[in-house]
């Protein structure tokens, strides 16, 4: 390398620098898109993409430096649920879109994948300190992509309120990303599957306060057995994060008198926040 290049080469490391970028992601896996095809023997190599060939670019950055795992599931290699301090990341509403569009193409599960009408990755605000996490996708958030919006999200929404948050300080997602037929309860393998993003996101927002709505969420985060009623009405935690753990919306809604139940974890979880829901605003 000559000299004007090294020069060029360093003034384009220190805009990148200050555009944010802690690091180039050259040593790590690169996105599935970013991955050049194998030139054949008889044939002309084709033009190479310029994704695949140009450094990477400032929005491309956030998805490699968030510390999503990209080992596959599909061959049956589950990562352990592990956490670990996140880095922080530069632009998580970017790296969570790259995310999302990873999801949107994903066919791990055959069954879910060839049911869903489409994945619903998960809303909310990318800063949020509270993270709220539920089972899977029902028919409403199928059809809208969103999560909780049927009749269980419109009392989530109550609860919310009650509880003086606010749904656009919050981010919400699911342990799955496609609905399950029938809305039945998500199989092991299905879970394990899609644990992987939920770690993606998990490593990109860095939330203060997790949120467990409902036993699959529960204990697929804390990798537990134990029944929903034992594992509320305490703090958990995973990595730096506390963890609440709670009834599910739709089980309030077969079983209404759980609703008190809910409402002192809420009283719980909101004293930790400074925010005494026993007296009045
Ligand atoms: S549930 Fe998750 S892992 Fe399974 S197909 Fe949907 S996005 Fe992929």
């Amino acid at each position: 390398m000559d000299s004007v290049d090294r020069r060029v080469l360093t003034q384009h490391l220190e805009a990148l620098a200050r555009a944010g970028l802690t690091h180039l992601p050259v040593a790590k896996l690169p996105p599935p898109e970013f991955v050049p095809a194998k030139p054949t023997a008889v044939t002309a190599p084709p033009p190479p993409k310029a994704v695949a060939t140009v450094a990477p670019t400032i929005a491309a950055v956030p998805a490699v430096e968030a510390p999503i795992p990209l080992s596959g599931t599909a061959s049956g290699m589950a990562p352990a649920i592990t956490p670990s301090a996140p880095k922080p990341v530069a632009d998580r509403s970017a790296a969570l879109k790259i995310l999302s569009q990873q999801v949107a193409g994903c066919t791990r599960c055959e069954v879910l994948a060839s049911t869903r009408s489409q994945t619903v990755f998960g809303v909310g605000n990318p800063h949020a300190r509270i993270l709220f996490i539920g089972e899977a996708p029902g028919a409403d958030e199928d059809a809208t992509g969103e999560p909780f919006v049927g009749r269980a999200g419109q009392l989530l929404n109550d609860i919310i309120k009650a509880s003086r948050l606010k749904r656009e300080e919050l981010y919400i997602c699911n342990i799955l990303k496609c609905r399950p037929p029938g809305n039945r309860t998500p199989e092991k393998d299905e879970c394990a599957n899609c644990e992987e993003y939920l770690l993606g996101q998990l490593g990109i927002i860095d939330p203060e306060y997790i949120i467990c709505w409902g036993a699959v969420a529960a204990q697929n985060l804390l990798k537990s057995t134990a029944a929903i009623g034992k594992l509320r009405g305490k703090f958990h935690t995973w990595g730096r994060a506390k963890v609440m753990c709670t009834y599910h919306p739709s089980y309030l809604m077969r079983n209404p008198p759980a609703k008190k139940d809910v409402w002192e974890d809420m009283k719980f979880f909101m004293k930790d926040l400074g925010v005494d829901l026993n007296l009045k605003e």
